[in-house]
């Protein structure tokens, strides 16, 4: 992937077992940090009766999808749950050229892609405080049909399997707490020295210049 991201540019990945909390967690975010871009993807899944094309998702045909990764057009993509999602390299360059940084919610997949090619990428996972916790929040979110959510919940187990790549691990118990632990990440990680290397060179340059 030929991208030049610069070094105060945040790239925050959020992934989890489908029903932890991931969607509710990243609309916060989204509300309150609007220079985190988030990334819209593609995928092949039906709409749900509250999701609005070109909002959460662009949702597109599996031809027109194939037809995309054959152009070289997705920066990542995988199959999850049987859908094909990715992130369209439009994405990346609209989030560079607009925004302070990008918000991904994408899958372990899709996080390892993405960190290979953009290594500074910053990838958390988010936890269910259990499985029983989780099947409730799948079934009382209510989008799924019986044999998707039994999908979901099985597929769960190979997602937290590779929480050892995440950078962080946030338990999504109380929505409250989880969410300020989640704004720390992002706190903590616009404080990395690296992202602040070019003020201390002016800094410096100044104070040579006196
Ligand atoms: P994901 O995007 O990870 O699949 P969602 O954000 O859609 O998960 O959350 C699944 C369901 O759980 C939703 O109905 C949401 O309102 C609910 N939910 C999210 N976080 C919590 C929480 N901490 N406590 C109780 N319910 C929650
Ligand atoms: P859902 O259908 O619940 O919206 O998403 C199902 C899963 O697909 C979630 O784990 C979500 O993070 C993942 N996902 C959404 N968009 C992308 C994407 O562009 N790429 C990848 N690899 N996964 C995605």
């Amino acid at each position: 992937m030929a991208l030049e991201l610069s070094n105060d540019f945040l790239l925050l990945i959020v992934s989890s077992p489908s029903g932890a909390g991931k969607t509710t967690l990243c609309n916060r975010l989204r509300g309150e940090f609007p220079g985190l871009r988030f990334s819209v993807s593609h995928t092949t899944r039906r709409p749900r009766p509250t999701e609005v094309d070109g909002r959460e998702y662009h949702f597109v045909e599996r031809d027109v999808f194939e037809q995309m990764i054959r152009a070289g057009a997705f920066a990542e993509w995988a199959q999850v749950h049987g859908h094909l999602y990715g992130t369209s390299l439009h994405e990346i360059e609209v989030a560079r050229a607009t925004a302070r940084g990008m918000l991904f919610d994408i899958d372990h997949q899709g996080a390892r892609q993405i960190k290979a090619a953009l290594p500074e990428a910053v990838a958390a996972f988010i936890l269910p405080p259990s499985l029983g916790e989780l099947e409730r929040r799948l079934r009382g979110r209510g989008t799924e049909d019986e044999p998707t959510t039994r999908r979901r919940l099985e597929n769960s187990k190979g997602e937290i399997e590779h929480y050892g790549f995440f950078d962080y691990v946030i338990v999504n118990d109380d929505i409250t707490r989880a969410y300020e632990e989640l704004r720390a990440v992002v706190y903590a990680e616009r404080a990395r020295r690296h992202r602040h290397a070019r003020l201390c060179e002016k800094l410096l340059a100044e104070w040579k210049g006196r």
